[in-house]
């Protein structure tokens, strides 16, 4: 699978499809983990930086997209590789009312 070849049209709709519900869905998925910088366990989502963009330097500036979540006692983020999220919502988030 080989979601670096995906139009911007494309990642676009894929983030849109990423929302609150299927978020918070995909972090109660994997169990996600206390802060491992402070060890508290409570996350949020900045509105503006839910989905960021890491920098593959060696692809002259392409950028890979990352989920990421915020821990509200230190600030440490945690990111998520898209590849994951989108497996996540292509096979593992329940489909209502199909
Ligand atoms: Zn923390």
């Amino acid at each position: 699978m080989d979601d670096s070849l995906q139009t911007p049209e494309e990642l676009e709709k894929q983030i849109a499809s990423l929302t609150d519900d299927v978020a918070l869905a995909f972090l109660k998925k994997i169990q996600n983990r206390p802060c491992e910088a402070c060890g508290v366990g409570d996350w949020f989502m900045i509105p503006d930086m839910k989905v960021a963009g890491w920098e593959e330097p060696l692809s002259r500036g392409v950028l890979n997209p990352v989920f990421v979540i915020s821990c509200k006692n230190c600030g440490n983020l945690r990111s998520f590789a898209w590849a994951r999220i989108l497996y996540f919502m292509n096979h593992e988030y329940p489909k209502h009312g199909e």
